[in-house]
């Protein structure tokens, strides 16, 4: 090989490296920009009520921790005992789905933060999801405009058996049926407009064997919003950290984010 071939492969193997170097910086720089989505926000809200016997870190806390998996999803913990009550108006407005626990203390909730969240599901689009004893929780009554109360409250459930009813569902993707220790049973008629879908249904289980069926996760649309109500999650039962019911919550959290993102 002469002086002239050996310029010519060097000069080659600069250009290859240059290439290489340059390609591999592109590639870097594009994965960069366009394969890392923005990043949503989830907000878990409760009261503050919950024992902490079951729940330590309240039942916000759990929920979060069942959460935590999701991919490009900030999970966010705010209480009634925060200052703004939990959703000051930068967080309110950052949130794209709001979850909401509560039992005792619903009437302490403003009525300006209801008309704020409100306005959020309806207008922009929020995701709702509203647990157990929030069926009573302000926001989820204003969202539906029914009394959304049920039949009876009776603390004689020994278990829930939750159905997969619509295994289509977003919010069933993975799921299969269910049953979980549940001390509190509420009964049909559940007072709420007719829903557009009904991903769960169940059928509480008495000590006598008495069977009691009602609807589990029911699914509406409210003005540009989602909203899910999951009937299943009172304090003293530690729902929240069962793997069903944290594939349910993180299902339900991908459903109910706008769209349009
Ligand atoms: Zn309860």
């Amino acid at each position: 090989m002469n002086a002239r071939a050996h310029l010519i492969i060097g000069f080659t193997a600069m250009l290859a490296a240059i290439a290489m170097t340059t390609g591999l910086f592109l590639n870097t720089a594009w994965t960069e920009e366009s394969a890392v989505p923005a990043q949503r926000c989830v907000v878990v809200w409760s009261e503050g009520t919950a024992g902490t016997d079951v729940y330590p870190k309240d039942i916000n806390g759990a929920i979060a921790e069942g959460l935590a998996s999701l991919e490009g999803w900030e999970v966010v913990t705010a209480s009634l005992n925060d200052p703004d009550q939990g959703l000051p108006d930068a967080l309110l407005h950052r949130a794209d789905v709001l979850v909401w626990w509560g039992h005792k203390k619903h009437g302490l909730v403003k009525d300006k933060l209801v008309r704020k969240i409100v306005k959020r599901v309806k207008e922009d689009g929020m995701g709702f999801i509203s647990l157990h004893s929030a069926h009573f929780a302000k926001p989820n009554k204003e969202l539906m405009g029914t009394a959304c109360s049920w039949g009876a409250y009776e603390a004689d459930s020994t278990t829930l058996k939750v159905t997969v009813k619509e295994p289509d569902h977003p919010i069933a993707k993975g799921v299969k049926d269910f049953t979980v220790e549940h001390s509190e049973r509420y009964s049909e008629p559940y007072a709420v407009p007719e829903p557009q879908a009904v991903p769960f249904e169940g059928v509480h289980t008495l000590a006598n064997g008495t069977e009691d069926p009602s609807r589990i996760g029911l699914c509406w649309q409210v003005g540009k919003g989602k909203f899910f109500y999951f009937q299943a999650g009172h304090e003293t039962n530690p729902i929240f950290y069962d793997e069903n019911v944290r594939l349910i919550m993180r299902n339900a959290v991908e459903w109910a984010a706008p769209a349009n993102q």
